[in-house]
């Protein structure tokens, strides 16, 4: 615990200005405006955000706060900060400390640094911040940070909140809209509910220090595969080392004053790898709560010796990490509405829903696959760890035959999921309605989705506006198709349309292994899309019907969807230019001195022997020095290759022609030239390689203990 709580209850938020804070310390009017606000996604006046700036400034003080900061999510994935302290000079050498609704509501930073894709001229460098009250502020670090959303000066949105917001509005309405038909009048409000697992690797920071491809690249470019990888799975669920529990609860600790609700934690499949899982909230907060995970992570490691690696494959060779998105939606009366009941085949609320997000899902996998396609996500999908690049739904048993039932019309009622006794002494275990499928990239878990595609570096926000914003777009074709029916006829035209629904997205469903090859075939088959890299998911974006789904209900205008169309092609192309311009500054440099290090303490040795002793043979030293000088030659044609081919690249105009050239050509260049390296490496012994090995990285937590 923290020196100054003595009990996790008081420790926790206890650095937020939530909802708890602002009923203690706002009028109640004030309070109420703000509570009003949120639940109906309204806007505040200003006189009640100088009411709260007042006593958010005052409850900030009293934390130790001196600065203020409209904290934002722009298109580079990351949050971004500028502090203003809160001192007001008075004319006579003092100082007060003010802060108005004015400046809580709108903030006016420098815009022209951050990625636009095209929507900004640079000399168009304004840009606006706007408070978004729905997500709490909280102190960290002297600052007070206010969560706000960031757009140009024309007002186009130029990060990850806006979308986010807007989809989350848009799938409220259409959910509504259909619980009313439906018979579920009181309710007013439907949220989105997301969990966020975060998967890490954490390693000794003065290994992270020596390589030059973590540390300009967040991943490794070479180095050869120790003898254990993680074939034995022992690592995962394993115990918890002392030096890594210490770091999981001081991560918890930083966390939970911040107010997020730190849940599960344990080692991952891979050596070194490590996850964390928070209580799922409204999306928003969880996007927002995630990116302080992130951050967090980063920083606790940091003090703890380690550095905390969020890149989707850091790691030839072992699994790499994801964010799995867990997605349901509730009501403001309480209820889940993906929680399947006793008897699913007969919950027809569930049933709606479940459909919709199969359609969804069938109608928009090219969308969906574009929203989580990165540089670094492009290792993981279809690698055999991770969902293949191709997406599809598990539903489970129980599910698959309710969806057969009504595709038959055979009747079907019966829950199953019975109790199942281990040994006499132990409790009796209740069976879930479904199994796990830890292989599809899009499962049904009990009473939420896991879609499991999602990096581990990428913003929640993405995955989320596509899956809401198509979700809501099936809600509104079903309440077209039902709004005129008389209400006698209306059980009969829902069952209908059930019905219909799973007949035509029945494709998207599939519970079997998604690693193998024959599910990739048999995709082919049912024309599913396989999206393998981000040139070829990027086109997605600009597709007519995704393109409409995203327009017409009011989350990108056609300008903001090529601006993030561009911006994704451009962080593609950046990323594999500096990735191969590190390879080879790493291979010219570091290995080369290293590799002809030990040519040279050979051939001595070799020479010495020949002197002292000169009828011994030198057959072994012989060898080695052929096999490395064979080396040698085969780096020497590939430097120059990936040398040559990125001066290529970087001639091409078109962003998508340059996209899908740095795919085709810069990244095979880069893994033969790493082939080749790392066959040498395996011939060098460790003290002459200037940087750490995958043996120490991934083994040792520390350089000097295990
Ligand atoms: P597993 O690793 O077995 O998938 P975890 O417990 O690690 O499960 O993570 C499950 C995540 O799903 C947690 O973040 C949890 O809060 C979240 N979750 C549970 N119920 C819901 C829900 N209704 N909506 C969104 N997320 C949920
Ligand atoms: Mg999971």
């Amino acid at each position: 615990m923290s020196d100054t709580y003595t009990s996790v209850p008081e420790l926790f938020g206890s650095l937020v200005f939530g909802d708890a804070v602002m009923r203690e310390r706002l009028p109640k009017p004030t309070y109420q405006a703000i509570r009003k606000a949120i639940h109906d996604g309204t806007s505040l006046d200003i006189s009640v955000a100088n009411t709260v700036a007042a006593a958010m400034k005052e409850w900030a003080v009293e934390q130790g706060a001196t600065h203020f900061t409209h904290w934002f999510q722009p298109m580079t994935g990351f949050t971004a900060e500028k502090h203003d302290s809160f001192i007001s000079p008075t004319g006579d050498g003092r100082v007060l400390m003010e802060f108005s609704g004015k400046e809580l509501v709108k903030g006016e930073p420098d815009a022209s640094s951050f990625p636009s894709g095209g929507l900004r001229d640079t000399y168009e460098a304004r840009g606006y911040t706007a408070w978004d009250p729905s997500s709490p502020a909280f102190v960290k670090d002297g600052s007070l940070y206010i969560p706000t959303a960031f757009c140009s000066y024309g007002g186009q949105a130029l990060d990850k909140k806006t979308p986010l917001l807007r989809s989350a509005d848009v799938l409220n309405r259409s959910a509504l809209r259909i619980l009313h038909l439906l018979g579920y009048t009181d309710v007013t409000k439907v949220d989105v509910t997301v969990g966020c697992e975060q998967e890490y690797f954490l390693i000794d920071k003065d290994f992270y220090k020596k390589r030059k491809d973590l540390v300009f690249c967040g991943r490794t470019l070479l180095g050869a595969a120790p003898p254990k990888g993680q074939e034995m799975e022992d690592h995962y669920f394993g115990v918890l080392k002392p030096k890594i529990a210490a770091f999981m609860h001081d991560l918890d600790t930083e966390l939970w004053k911040l107010g997020v609700p730190a849940k599960t934690k344990h080692n991952e499949v891979a050596p070194a790898q490590y996850e964390m899982a928070p209580v799922f909230e409204i999306s928003n907060i969880a996007t927002d709560h995630n990116q302080l995970t992130m951050e967090m992570l980063k920083k606790v490691a940091d003090r703890h010796g380690f550095a905390c690696l969020l890149h989707e494959k850091p790691f030839d060779g072992v699994n790499g990490s994801g964010k799995h998105d867990n997605w349901s939606l509730v009501t403001d009366t309480g209820e889940n509405l993906l929680n399947p009941g006793k008897t699913p085949a007969k919950n027809t609320r569930f049933l709606v829903f479940l459909t919709a997000i199969i359609a969804a899902v069938d109608d928009y996998a090219g969308l969906l696959r574009a929203s989580v396609a990165t540089a670094g996500n492009d290792h993981r999908l279809g690698g055999n760890e991770a969902p293949p690049a191709v997406i599809s739904m598990f539903v489970g048993d129980e599910l698959e035959q309710v969806l057969e039932s009504i595709e038959e019309d055979r009747d079907m009622t019966e829950g199953h999921g019975g109790m199942m006794e281990l040994a006499k002494m132990l409790p009796l275990l209740k069976q879930d309605n479904t199994d796990r499928n830890r292989t599809s990239p899009f499962a049904f878990t009990g009473n939420k989705f896991e879609f499991r595609m999602p990096g581990s570096s990428l913003s929640a926000a993405d995955p989320n506006i596509v899956l809401n914003t198509a979700v809501a777009e099936e809600l509104d074709r079903f309440y077209e198709a039902l709004r005129y029916v008389p209400d006698e006829a209306l059980e009969d035209a829902v069952h209908r349309l059930i019905k219909e629904t799973i007949q035509a997205h029945r494709r998207i469903v599939f519970n079997g292994n998604g690693y193998t090859d024959a599910w990739i075939e048999e995709a082919a088959r049912r024309g599913l899309p396989n999206l393998h890299s981000v040139p070829e998911a990027a086109e997605e974006l600009l597709k007519k019907q995704n393109m409409e789904l995203c327009i017409s209900h009011g989350i990108y205008t056609e300008e903001e969807i090529l601006s993030r169309h561009a911006i994704m092609l451009e962080n593609y192309i950046k990323t594999i230019h500096i990735e191969a311009l590190t390879l080879r500054n790493m291979v010219t440099k570091d290995f080369t001195d290293g590799l002809f290090s030990y040519m040279k303490a050979v051939e001595q040795e070799m020479l010495q022997k020949k002197q002292v002793l000169p009828d011994l043979p030198c057959n072994y030293e012989i060898d080695i020095l052929k096999t490395l000088n064979a080396c040698a030659e085969q780096l020497s044609i590939l430097l120059d290759a990936l040398s040559q081919e990125t001066e290529n690249a970087e001639s091409i105009e078109d962003l998508s022609e340059k996209a899908h050239f740095y795919h085709d050509v810069i990244l095979s260049e880069m893994s033969r030239l790493r082939a080749a390296v790392d066959a040498a490496e395996a011939r060098v012994p460790g003290s002459f390689i200037p940087y750490p090995t995958y043996e120490e990285m991934l083994f040792h937590l520390r350089k000097y203990d295990a």
